[in-house]
């Protein structure tokens, strides 16, 4: 978890600080549906001001998660950078653009978890020159070329086709 000791700093108006953290492993990401596990540990770096009502926190966190390629279906290392902001005001207190928090820790796995939500592109792509699948056979096309270059479907894939219609067609 990515959390912050501010014991120190929310005594002290007008002062700021910086944090190093690494959060060896958080829990997967759940993205419509699916999890997402990340393949390392997650840094960031952030510098923490204390406003006098607020806690301003501004830096970086980044790491590495697995994402499936769009083309190739493959699992991959994505690679991630994110900026964080945000204020946080301890309860009682706070206004709507700010997250509420209590005693000396500052919890902020939440919002650097949504934070790498927002960052992950709809399609990602294991590299920019992924040759995907062969659309006739299925091969993945990184690993060499199909037998069925220059044929628009392997017969033995047609066969197959035919087998999923018949089954897809009401009786
Ligand atoms: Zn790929
Ligand atoms: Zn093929």
């Amino acid at each position: 978890m990515l959390k912050l000791d501010v014991a120190r700093l929310k005594r002290a108006p007008g002062d700021s600080a910086r944090f190093e953290l690494l959060a060896e492993s958080l829990p997967p990401l759940e993205l419509q549906g699916e999890l997402l596990e990340f393949s390392g540990p997650v840094k960031a770096v952030l510098n923490v001001a204390n406003t006098g009502s607020a806690l301003t926190v501004e830096g970086e966190a980044s790491g590495r998660i697995k994402l499936n390629c769009s083309r190739c279906l493959d699992p991959f290392d994505y690679p991630f950078t994110v900026s964080v902001q945000e204020t946080y005001t301890p309860v009682p207190d706070g206004g709507e653009e700010t997250v509420p928090f209590s005693g000396d820790v500052l919890d902020i796995t939440p919002e650097v978890l949504k934070s790498i939500i927002l960052s992950l592109p709809m399609k990602a792509v294991c590299r920019m020159d992924c040759l995907g699948l062969c659309p006739g056979c299925g091969h993945n096309l990184n690993e060499g070329r199909c037998r069925c270059e220059g044929e628009d479907v392997d017969p033995r894939l047609s066969v197959l086709k035919n087998l999923i219609k018949g089954r897809e067609r009401p009786e």
